[in-house]
């Protein structure tokens, strides 16, 4: 285990054996159907990788990138498109993979951005699922685990751009969060990208 996570929160294979099972639900649900699979960079793209090799059918992939205004802990909902899907959606059915929904704020705005876009059909798939109230509400067709409110690591997921690479989904020692000097404050008005 890394010397900066407090505890593994889904390991590895936790981790694997539900990707496997989502990628079969989505096989079923969306056979015959022109698939776009819309990963959000750069928390989703291992999330995105190992489910797409889980779908059992023609799809296609691609990306965008939203920097939302706020610390590096939380979002603020000011959203900005930093890179946008190389070509139109309206003859396909989209399926959004996100990495987690927290407040709900940076999915809310995409999505709403989305459907203005004519997608056959929209829908959302995040491995992580927040336990928490959300600041806007958004619905949540696949996800693959429940977790507490607590700031998380790995597989995407970040802090200050660390720890994306981590197999597993972890929980951070706070002795990291005080030792790079209150992140909060100092990157108030940067753009993070989700
Ligand atoms: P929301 O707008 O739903 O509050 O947050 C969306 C984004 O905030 C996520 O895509 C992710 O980049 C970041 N985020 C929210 N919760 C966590 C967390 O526990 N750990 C990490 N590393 N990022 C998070
Ligand atoms: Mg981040
Ligand atoms: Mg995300």
């Amino acid at each position: 285990m890394h010397q900066d996570i407090e505890e593994i929160l889904i390991s590895e294979e936790e981790l694997q054996t539900k990707i496997t099972a989502l990628g079969e639900q989505i096989t079923h649900d969306y056979a015959g159907k022109n698939l776009l699979l819309l990963g959000t960079l750069k928390g989703a793209v291992p999330f995105i990788a190992d489910l797409a090799r889980a779908i059992n059918l023609p799809l296609e992939l691609d990306y965008m990138a939203v920097a939302s205004y706020g610390n590096s802990t939380q979002s603020s909902g000011i959203v900005r498109i930093v890179k946008d899907l190389e070509g139109p959606i309206d003859q396909k059915h989209v399926l959004v993979i996100e990495d987690i929904i927290d407040s709900g704020l940076t999915l809310h705005y995409l999505i709403d951005l989305l459907r203005r876009r004519n997608p056959l059909s929209l829908k959302i798939c995040s491995l992580l699922n927040k336990e928490r109230t959300r600041l806007k509400d958004v619905p949540i067709d696949y996800h693959g685990f429940t977790i507490p409110d607590k700031f998380v690591v790995g597989y995407g997921l970040d802090y200050a751009q660390l720890y994306r690479n981590l197999p597993y989904i972890g929980i951070l020692k706070p002795s990291v969060y005080s030792e790079t000097a209150q992140p909060e404050k100092q990157h108030k008005s940067m753009a993070e990208e989700a």
